[in-house]
C-alpha cells in the first residue's frame, strides 16, 4: 500500500485504518473482525460515516467540542483567509487575530484580562500549573507548590495533568507521578451515601468543608492551587450542590490559594453562559478553556488570567528569570484565534447561549419523564445542554449497572442512529452515566429523537 488513493475510496480508507491507525480509547481486536467507524461528513447536527449511515450526533464531536455544528463556511472561509495571509508566527510576536479574539474573550469573561494561547486543554492546564508553581517559587520560596485536585475531576492526558485526576481508570497504569498533587473529596450528591460523615442537608457546605480539611492538613503554607471543573465532565455530569461554590471561594480566600478553573468542557457556551463557572458566580484567578473555543475548526485552548496573576510575573523586570519561560509552537498558528473569533460570533448571532438553556431545560424534563418509566435511571442532572442520566440498578441501594450494561445501551442508540456518550469506561461503579451534550443549535425535534432513541434502548437492555 502506497497511499495514493482519494477521499472517495472509502474501502481503500478503511483498510490503510484498519493497517496503521492506532484509535484514542480504543481496544483494537475488535477491530480484526469488524471496521472501523469513519466520519466522513457533516452539517449541522448529523454526521455520515463511511457506509453512508446517517447519525445524529448528541455528544458534539464525541467529546463535548463541536458547540456550534458542523459544516460551518463562516468560520472555514475566515481561516481560509487568515492562512493565506498569514498561517503562523511564533515566540514573543503577536497577531492580528490573537489580539481580537483576546479582547472578546476578556469581554465575557469580568475579572479577567489576560490571555495565554496554547493548543490543547492538557496543555492550558499545564501553563495554569506552572504558573501556580512559578508563583511559589517568587513568592513563597517554593513551599506554596501543592495543586489540589478533586475525586472524579480530569485535567488532561499529559502526566501532570493526570497527576491531577481523580479518574483513576485513567491513571491507573501511568506512574509514577509528578508529586505535589493532593485529591480532594467529590461533591456528587446523589451518591453522598458513599462519604462518610455527609449530611442530608447542607451537602454542599460539608463538601467544600472537607476540603478545608485537607488545606489545613497538608498545611495552608504549603497550597497554592486549587483546580476544579465548574461542572464536571467525564466523571459524571456533576453539577455541584446548593452552596457549594460559595463556600470554595471563601476558604481559597481565607488560604491565599488560586483558584484555577477547568473551563475545557464547559467553556463557550455549554452550560447556557459563556463559561460553566458564571453559573455559579465565582471569582476564579485562572480560567483554562479548549473545546468550545473553535468547536474543532482549529486547535486552540485558552489559559485566562487575573491581571494579579499576570502582574507576579512582571514585577521586576530587571530579573531575568522574572517572566513566565513557556512557549507552544503551535500557539503561533493563526487559525486558533481565526476560528475563535466566528465561533463566538456564530454563538451571538444565533441566540445560542438562549437555546441552550431553553433546550436543556427540555431535555432535562424529557428525560425525568423517562426515569418514570425506566427504574433503571436513578439520577438526571445538567446545566445547559450538558446533561447526564446515571444508571443504577436498583433505586434504593443505588447500585451501578455494569459497564456492560451502559455501552449496550449506547450501541442500541448508535444502531438507532443517534450517538450518545458514556462517561468514561470505569473502575466498578463509578461511571455509570448516559452523557448528552448536543450542539448548541439543537432543537425541540432533536431532543425528541435522542430522547425517544435512549427510551428504545433502554426498554430493550433492561428487560
Ligand atoms: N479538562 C477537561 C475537563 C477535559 O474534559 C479534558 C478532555 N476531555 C481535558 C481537560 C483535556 O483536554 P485535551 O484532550 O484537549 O488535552
Amino acid at each position: 500500500m502506497d497511499g495514493n488513493f482519494n477521499e472517495n475510496d472509502l474501502s481503500r480508507v478503511v483498510e490503510a485504518d484498519r493497517a496503521h491507525i492506532w484509535h484514542h480509547l480504543s481496544q483494537h481486536k475488535p477491530y480484526e473482525t469488524t471496521d472501523p467507524r469513519i466520519i466522513v461528513e457533516g452539517k449541522g447536527m448529523k454526521v455520515w460515516d463511511q457506509k453512508g449511515k446517517e447519525h445524529l450526533d448528541a455528544v458534539s464531536g464525541g467529546v463535548w467540542t463541536v458547540n456550534v455544528g458542523y459544516g460551518r463556511e463562516r468560520i472555514a472561509n475566515a481561516v481560509r483567509d487568515q492562512l493565506i495571509k498569514l498561517n503562523y508566527f511564533a515566540g514573543s510576536a503577536g497577531s492580528i487575530p490573537g489580539s481580537i479574539f483576546a479582547e472578546k474573550l476578556i469581554d465575557k469573561m469580568p475579572g479577567l484580562s489576560r490571555v495565554y494561547y496554547a493548543n490543547s486543554g492538557s496543555e492550558a492546564n499545564e501553563k495554569a500549573f506552572k504558573m501556580i508553581r512559578q508563583i511559589a517559587h517568587k513568592r513563597y520560596g517554593g513551599v506554596k507548590h501543592k495543586i489540589l485536585f478533586r475525586d472524579r475531576d480530569y485535567h488532561g492526558t499529559t502526566i501532570t495533568a493526570l497527576s491531577a485526576t481523580g479518574q483513576d481508570e485513567r491513571s491507573a497504569q501511568y506512574g509514577p507521578f509528578t508529586p505535589g498533587f493532593v485529591r480532594v473529596p467529590h461533591c456528587l450528591e446523589y451518591r453522598r451515601h458513599e462519604q462518610d460523615g455527609a449530611p442530608v442537608e447542607n451537602y454542599g457546605v460539608w463538601a467544600a468543608d472537607q476540603i478545608e480539611k485537607i488545606i489545613l492538613a497538608e498545611g495552608p503554607e504549603t497550597v497554592g492551587g486549587l483546580c476544579l471543573e465548574p461542572v464536571t465532565a467525564g466523571g459524571g455530569v456533576i453539577t455541584p450542590p446548593d452552596g457549594y461554590w460559595e463556600r470554595i471561594q471563601e476558604i481559597c480566600t481565607k488560604y491565599d490559594i488560586l483558584l484555577h478553573i477547568d473551563e475545557v468542557v464547559c467553556g463557550l457556551g455549554r452550560t447556557g453562559t459563556w463559561f460553566g463557572y458564571q453559573n455559579y458566580g465565582i471569582k476564579p484567578d485562572m480560567v483554562t478553556m479548549a473545546k468550545g473555543v473553535a468547536s474543532g475548526y482549529a486547535a486552540i485552548s485558552c489559559l485566562v488570567t487575573t491581571e494579579a496573576v499576570f502582574d507576579m510575573f512582571k514585577d521586576d523586570h530587571t530579573d531575568p528569570m522574572n517572566y513566565f519561560r513557556d512557549i507552544s509552537t503551535f500557539g503561533g498558528c493563526a487559525a486558533g484565534p481565526t476560528a475563535a473569533i466566528e465561533n463566538m460570533g456564530i454563538i451571538e448571532d444565533e441566540g445560542l447561549l438562549e437555546n441552550t438553556v431553553t433546550q436543556g431545560h427540555y431535555m432535562v424534563e424529557k428525560l425525568d419523564e423517562l426515569a418514570e418509566k425506566h427504574s433503571c435511571i436513578g439520577d438526571v442532572r445538567g446545566k445547559g445542554l450538558f446533561i447526564g442520566a446515571e444508571l443504577v440498578e436498583d433505586r434504593d441501594t443505588r447500585a451501578p449497572v455494569s459497564e456492560k450494561m451502559v455501552q449496550a445501551v449506547v450501541g442500541d442508540c448508535m444502531a438507532q442512529g443517534i450517538i450518545i456518550g458514556a462517561t468514561n469506561r470505569s473502575l466498578p461503579g463509578k461511571n455509570n452515566t448516559l452523557c448528552f451534550s448536543p450542539a448548541l443549535i439543537a432543537k425541540k425535534d432533536d431532543i425528541d429523537h435522542i430522547c425517544a432513541a435512549v427510551d428504545a434502548a433502554l426498554g430493550r437492555v433492561f428487560t
